[in-house]
């Protein structure tokens, strides 16, 4: 038996100074800065990095956090886009789905 799940897919993606933005398959539209994304990327050292409760573990400073960009968007199968950063970074891969759950974009308010 066939499960359908609804699969939102990006139909656009552009980098802006402080994030990206996605055009979406179903007319929506949702910004993602730069800091958010990096705050979530889904590969296994940033989780490790995000779950050790290690109080001596080193923290990246302010700085070093606010001067990350996207550097590139590449598609990964017709699920996912995975990010290089501006550090070199390039293990994150995000599902759309993670993507869309990100989306902070307000809804339109009635005119
Ligand atoms: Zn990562």
């Amino acid at each position: 038996m066939m499960v359908h799940t609804m699969v939102y897919k990006p139909t656009q993606i552009k980098r802006f100074l402080n994030g990206i933005a996605i055009q979406w398959s179903d007319g929506h539209r949702s910004e993602h800065s730069h800091k958010l994304l990096r705050q979530k990327c889904p590969c296994a050292r940033c989780k490790a990095v995000r779950e050790d409760e290690n109080p001596l573990r080193v923290l990246p400073s302010e700085d070093f956090v606010e001067n990350l960009k996207v550097v590139n968007i590449q598609p990964v199968g017709r699920y996912a886009i995975r990010l290089t950063w501006n550090d070199g970074h390039k293990t994150g891969i995000y599902p759309f789905e993670l993507l869309r759950s990100l989306n902070t974009t307000p809804a339109n308010p009635p005119s």
